[in-house]
């Protein structure tokens, strides 16, 4: 008989190995590792409800950190990626590049001082820039990252902002969302993340340097250099344009970890060409295109940004750079029931509360992928179709007694989209 081998105990959250990590809790089929109880911890910890921004003001400004602020807990870039394939679906390249960029940046924030051998080797930052199309999910990444490591996280739209002195938002706003979102703890706001949206429209307008002042393209770039960078920034704690006589909160912004996302629309075509320029045969309709290279799957070059109508310095600020593919009819469908905090599994939960069972069959689900594609809206579309679809079940299932096990059918999703209001009797005689 062959020896039996005693299969390893491992944590079902991130997979560690029993020796590896300080102890290990069973429970009935599942284990768990005590770093990922002080991740969820952490977690449950966040959901306490935050201040109102009414009752951040009459604090006036900044606070200083009532309790000591809790050590980072940095998690393994495989233990990161565990943790986004539980809210994002597909798109693994970039969950991996996220993984690590995002372990070894707070790894420089932890890292012991006295590491006499390395003294003089400072780890750069590494922010981070998402090129994706609309609703594929890049926002839900940042948000998910900062949930993991229980940071403070704002997000900002780069297309309200202008070069200060401008009509406009000045850049340091942005800091001042991650301040509120951190109780104007400064400490705090400095290890935080800020996701920068819609990135791609501040780049040039045209590729001559102009000679008219570029205020809401090449100028907020400028601006913004220096805080991705990391700089002592002065913040107006009520916002709004900065004047002489204001107080300000210094924020020190080396640590704040800053995710750009943007669609680049015609990137693509910019890319296509350096590439058709240096691959030879790839221009050959025949010839297979090289790994990495697909329409938006971009393998991008800081070249291609710059040519985009980034400026150099602000493509040199975002060092890790990854582009999300458009999502499939697969990946919409599984968005809709795969995510722990999935759109079906909201429905079902908030039907059972009435005693109502809902399914979906797998054509139903499919038939409202293949219309959220149609909408080029990403998973946000899917949200859309599926409100809709159940606004009509939602007003009547709770006071209607034949409606307590309702099967979703594509007839149905297709009656009620071409004909909103009639599905009901077409649920009551399924
Ligand atoms: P983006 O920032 O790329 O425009 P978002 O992250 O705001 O898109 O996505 C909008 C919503 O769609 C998210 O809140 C989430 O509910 C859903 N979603 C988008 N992409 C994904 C994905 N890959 N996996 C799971 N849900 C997703």
């Amino acid at each position: 008989m062959p020896p039996t081998t005693r299969k390893r105990a491992t944590c079902s959250f991130c997979g560690k190995e029993e020796q590896t990590v300080t102890r290990l809790i069973a429970g009935p089929g599942v284990n768990i590792c005590s770093e990922c109880v002080v991740i969820c911890r952490d977690l449950l910890e966040q959901d306490k409800p935050p201040l109102s921004p009414a009752e951040v003001h009459e604090k006036g400004g900044a606070q200083p950190a009532k309790t000591p602020p809790r050590p980072l807990k940095v998690p393994a870039p495989v233990a990161i990626k565990t943790f986004l394939d539980q809210y994002v679906i597909g798109h693994d390249q970039t969950k991996k590049s996220l993984a690590v960029a995002v372990h070894n940046h707070y790894k420089r924030l932890t890292q012991p001082r006295d590491n006499a051998e390395f003294a003089d080797v400072e780890i750069e930052k590494s922010n981070i820039l998402l090129i994706g199309p609309t609703g594929c999910g890049k926002t839900l990444f940042a948000r998910s990252l900062a949930r993991l490591l229980d940071v403070p996280f704002a997000i900002a739209d780069a297309t309200t902002l202008t070069e200060a002195g401008y009509v406009g938002e000045d850049v340091e706003n942005i800091l001042l969302y991650l301040l509120q979102a951190a109780n104007m703890d400064a400490k705090r706001a400095e290890t935080g993340i800020i996701y920068i949206d819609e990135i791609d429209k501040i780049a040039r307008k045209t590729e001559n340097v102009s000679i008219t002042r570029d205020v809401s393209g090449e100028g907020v770039q400028q601006a913004l250099l220096k805080i991705l960078d990391g700089t002592i920034a002065r913040v107006p704690p009520q916002g709004g344009r900065k004047h002489p006589q204001q107080e300000y909160i210094r924020l020190d912004t080396s640590n704040i970890l800053f995710i750009c996302g943007g669609a680049f629309v015609g990137l693509d075509s910019i890319v296509r060409q350096r590439q058709g320029k240096r691959i030879i045969g790839y221009l050959d309709p025949l010839a297979k295109p090289p790994a990495g290279l697909s329409v938006s799957g971009l393998a991008v070059e800081p070249e291609d940004l710059i040519r985009y109508g980034l400026i150099p310095e602000f493509v040199g600020r975002l060092p890790v750079v990854s582009s999300l593919q458009e999502l499939s009819e697969e990946d919409l469908v599984r968005i809709m029931v795969e995510p722990k905090n999935c759109m079906v599994k909201q429905y079902q939960k908030l039907l059972s509360m009435e005693n109502v069972k809902l399914s979906f069959t797998d054509g139903a689900l499919r038939e409202m992928a293949r219309l959220a594609r149609t909408r080029k809206t990403g998973a946000r579309g899917l949200r859309a179709i599926l409100e809709h679809l159940m606004l009509e079940i939602m007003y009547e299932a709770p006071g209607e007694k034949s409606l307590r096990d309702i099967r979703i059918t594509k007839d149905v999703v297709t009656a009620q989209l071409e004909n909103p209001g009639c599905v009901t009797p077409l649920l009551k005689t399924a």
